[in-house]
């Protein structure tokens, strides 16, 4: 690879960008909609909040703040050619409820702390792009799909794979997307003014904490991202007899329950015994839910998640005969619903050669870093459809996340942050 461009940081530079770092993760957690939890949905007062302060420190760190037509908050510093594509860094600012205070909001705030370490003042005082392209901090309105039970909502506008079917989904409160958009101040209108063209970007990076233990285990603090998992979600409905809990002997019964149960087992098993395979039962609800009936009908999710398609959807079919098994040994019929499915995302070589690098120089081990496939979704899922797509994962102790008890130390902020730095500067090195 060639040289970087990269100045000379020092490592109180870093240190005090870390710090600066974990001061603004504490400060974004104080705007909530919870007492005493953080809680922060799209669209809502606390979203206008947060982007208002990320807009803040993206000025004072030499970038342009504007919010786009899907509520994302973004900062450019521009390359000196004004139509150079520009290198996306982010993550989003939204959260699940009661959440962490790290999960998306760290690679935010480590993306803007990049741009303000690598940025170069002209000879007007203008704040500038060292490369030749601009570099733009996203922070995504909506990636955890909290408030509308859809996912990606701000990175899906941003990739033009907006559905207007979208439109009228609905929060808990009956209130619609279209009507939340104009709540906001938002125009639905305008939402294709979002959208980027593969041409305008040169890529998108993204600093996440890694949400699973396994640099935790491993101890290390980063790893490059190879992946982000294909994902399938279905709703399944068993069906059996309603009957009498104590007038109904074993050998007559077909209980609803019990065979979702079995299945659930089943899933655990199977994908146990599968590298990189995760299936969850999530819910499970028995009906007509009485204490003194064998549940006649039952229903419960699964969401299954692999790193590579293919494997995914052979072990789907492996659980579905299963199932046959199961619910023809007990007398009940079954069937399943999809209603959700999402390709594997693969990170680009060249991003995922940039970030390995970077954590290399940050690290300084002559080991090679990590490389982790993402169970989780990010913010890329939907980017990879007009930008090749990097990420660098930072230890998450214990690998607890969408909890409270979520952590990163201020240390791995600082290698994670001289990483990412350095990666931005090898793709600036890239001929191009
Ligand atoms: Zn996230």
């Amino acid at each position: 690879m060639t040289t970087t461009r990269l100045p000379e940081l020092s490592p109180e530079t870093v240190a005090s960008a870390a710090r600066r770092v974990m001061a603004r993760c504490d400060e974004l957690a104080r705007v909530t909609a919870d007492d005493g939890a953080i809680t922060r949905v799209h669209l809502s007062p606390e979203h206008a909040r947060v982007n208002r302060l990320a807009a803040e420190w993206m000025r004072e760190a030499g970038m342009t703040p504007r919010q786009d037509a899907a509520g994302n908050q973004l900062g450019l510093l521009p390359a000196d050619d004004p139509d150079a594509p520009v290198l996306m860094l982010g993550s989003h600012l939204d959260t699940v409820i009661d959440a962490g205070r790290f999960d998306g909001i760290l690679g935010v705030l480590m993306a803007i702390e990049v741009v303000r370490l690598l940025r170069r003042v002209d000879d007007e005082g203008r704040s500038r792009s060292p490369f030749p392209f601009g570099l733009e901090v996203a922070a995504f309105s909506d990636e955890e799909g909290t408030r509308f039970g859809k996912a990606l909502l701000g990175s899906s506008a941003m990739a033009g794979t907006w559905d207007d079917a979208w439109w009228d989904l609905a929060d808990a409160d009956g209130t619609t997307l279209r009507e939340a958009y104009r709540e906001f101040g938002l125009d639905p209108g305008r939402i294709g003014e979002a959208a980027r063209r593969p041409e305008q970007l040169v890529g998108y990076l993204e600093a996440h904490i890694e949400q699973g233990p396994e640099l935790d285990r491993r101890g290390e603090a980063l790893a490059v991202v190879s992946s982000i998992a294909s994902a399938r979600r279905f709703q399944l409905l068993v069906e059996g007899e309603a009957r009498h809990a104590g007038g109904t002997p074993y050998d007559m019964r077909r209980d609803a329950l019990l065979g979702a149960s079995e299945a659930a087992l089943a899933v655990e098993r199977i994908c146990r015994g599968e590298h990189h395979i995760i299936g969850t039962v999530g819910q499970l609800e028995a009906f007509p839910g009485a204490v003194n009936v064998v549940p006649g009908e039952a229903r419960f999710s699964l969401d299954l998640r692999g790193e590579f398609d293919a494997d995914r959807d052979r072990v789907w079919r492996a659980i579905s005969l299963e199932l046959d098994d199961i619910m023809g040994r007990r007398g009940l019929r079954w069937r399943a619903r999809e209603v959700h499915s999402a390709p594997a995302v693969f990170c680009a070589p060249l991003l995922q050669d940039v970030v390995r690098e970077g954590i290399r120089h940050s690290v300084g081990a002559a080991a090679e870093p990590a490389t982790l496939f993402s169970p989780a979704g990010h913010d890329g899922m939907a980017l990879g459809a007009v930008a090749p797509v990097g990420m660098l994962f930072l230890r998450n102790p214990d690998g607890i996340s969408h909890h409270p008890d979520e952590s990163v130390s201020a240390p791995d902020v600082a290698l994670g942050i001289r990483a990412l730095a350095e990666a931005v500067a090898h793709v600036g090195a890239e001929p191009r």
